[in-house]
């Protein structure tokens, strides 16, 4: 880049030479809006936006008189349009002045009005800028006392596109005869497994036949409650049941067993989990105990060497 020499001359001693100036007329300036945009400010008092078409069938908001794109008059009909629209850019503003709109931190955007094919620039109360995007689905915030000007839209302001909506479902469980044998153990402390006659597979929780064989199961085993973390997961987000965040959920076979149950682990720092961990199930104290799996807190390390997966 050049500069004039002039300039550079004449920066060092006038550069903080500063003059403030107001230009302003205080009581108004009165001016005739003639029929196209009287209508449209007239529509605009009564909560309504309204374009007006050009010879070619285009819709320009706000109306004009004439065409820009080749200076034509326009037809003179008027069609409703929005009150919805898109933002196409934007500009966000701080720090606003007092003749802005609003007296908060606002986008000056260029808005196309659904069924417009021209834009209009207003302000849009986003509330942060990182909510302005092109795209954005923005309605306008009509004034309720309204004059029959383009401040009688204060502002605009995005669509709802999102709610935050509670969740919850109740739901009644009924175990069958399989769960609910195994259940009657864990109510006395215990877990049931059964072995298959045919391939001798032990299975744990309880159940009435083998899922490889196909055979009925008849013989009943019990298992003790230690057991071999053989895989596991790091959980971040907080669970009810759980210790802590984070908190890990294991794969662990019980002794004696040849199908991993999916319990929690606790009292040892997530970090500290591995395969091949040696745990024994924490129960809640006997006289809190029911038929339900909340009787097992979760497994905690035994302290016992790894094992050998
Ligand atoms: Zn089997």
């Amino acid at each position: 880049m050049t500069v004039p020499s002039e300039v550079t001359a004449s920066s060092g001693s006038t550069e903080d030479l500063v003059a403030d100036h107001v230009l302003e007329f205080p009581g108004g300036y009165t001016r005739t809006t003639g029929p196209v945009i009287g209508r449209f400010l007239t529509e605009l008092r009564d909560g309504r936006i309204v374009g007006v078409r050009t010879a070619d069938g285009r819709t320009l908001v706000p109306p004009l008189e004439y065409d820009p794109q080749t200076g034509e008059a326009v037809t003179g009909e008027f069609t409703e349009v929005g009150p919805a629209g898109t933002v196409e850019s934007w500009s966000w503003v701080n720090e606003p002045r007092a003749a802005h709109p609003l007296d908060r931190p606002f986008a000056w955007a260029l808005i196309r009005l659904d069924g417009a094919d021209t834009s209009l620039v207003h302000a849009v109360d986003a509330g942060d800028a990182r909510a302005m995007r092109p795209g954005l689905r923005v309605r306008p915030r009509w004034k309720t006392s309204r004059s029959g000007h383009i401040t009688d839209i204060e502002s605009f302001v995005p669509e709802v596109t999102k709610i935050v909506s509670p969740v919850r479902m109740e739901y009644r469980v009924r175990p069958g005869r399989a769960l609910a044998r195994f259940l009657e153990g864990v109510a006395r402390g215990v877990f049931l497994g059964c072995r298959c006659g045919s391939c001798h597979k032990v299975y744990v929780p309880y159940r009435l036949s083998c899922p490889q064989c196909g055979v009925a199961i008849s013989e009943e085993v019990e298992l003790p409650d230690t057991g071999t973390i053989t895989t596991f997961a790091i959980n971040n987000l907080p669970d009810p049941r759980a210790p802590q965040v984070p908190f890990v959920s294991a794969y662990i076979l019980l002794d004696g067993s040849d199908i991993p149950m999916i319990a929690l682990v606790g009292d040892v720092p997530a970090h500290e989990v591995r395969q091949g961990m040696r745990v024994r199930a924490v129960w809640v104290p006997e006289e809190e105990r029911t038929a339900s799996m909340s009787n097992i807190k979760w497994f905690a390390p035994t302290g016992e060497p790894d094992a050998e997966l």
